[in-house]
């Protein structure tokens, strides 16, 4: 699978939203074969409070209307170690699943920096 030229396009869109102006730059796109099919990578940096964004897209969806789309909240714990303590990883991988079946759509991993309490409630809890 390629990277569709319009990815390319997406360098420094500005983006005003409730009287707030910010950009939002594509960082790289790079190809990411995984166990569930052949996605591409976009990763993002948006400039209000300088995250990163984690785009997962299969296709070329620019400009598409109806297209299969999930915001993912990183799990550090659910999704990189697979804790059962939450669902996180099983619908991080049911999102991409029904997007390889779909032949089309994205997944946003919104970044999700835990703090430390956070990350230490989320193993003991
Ligand atoms: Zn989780």
């Amino acid at each position: 699978m390629e990277i569709p030229r319009s990815y390319l396009s997406l360098i420094n869109d500005d983006i005003e939203y409730e009287n707030v102006s910010f950009s939002v730059i594509l960082v790289t796109a790079v190809k990411l074969p995984t166990i569930f099919g052949d996605f591409i990578a976009l990763a993002f940096h948006q400039n209000i409070d300088n995250k990163e964004h984690l785009v997962i897209v299969k296709g070329d969806v620019v400009d598409k209307e109806n297209v299969l789309v999930r915001v993912h909240s990183e799990c550090l714990t659910g999704d990189t170690i697979g804790s059962l303590r939450c669902d996180c990883r099983e619908q991080l991988e049911g999102g991409l699943k029904k997007i390889e079946d779909e032949g089309e759509g994205l997944e946003q991993l919104n970044e999700f920096k835990p703090q430390f309490d956070n990350l230490i409630h989320s193993v003991i809890l």
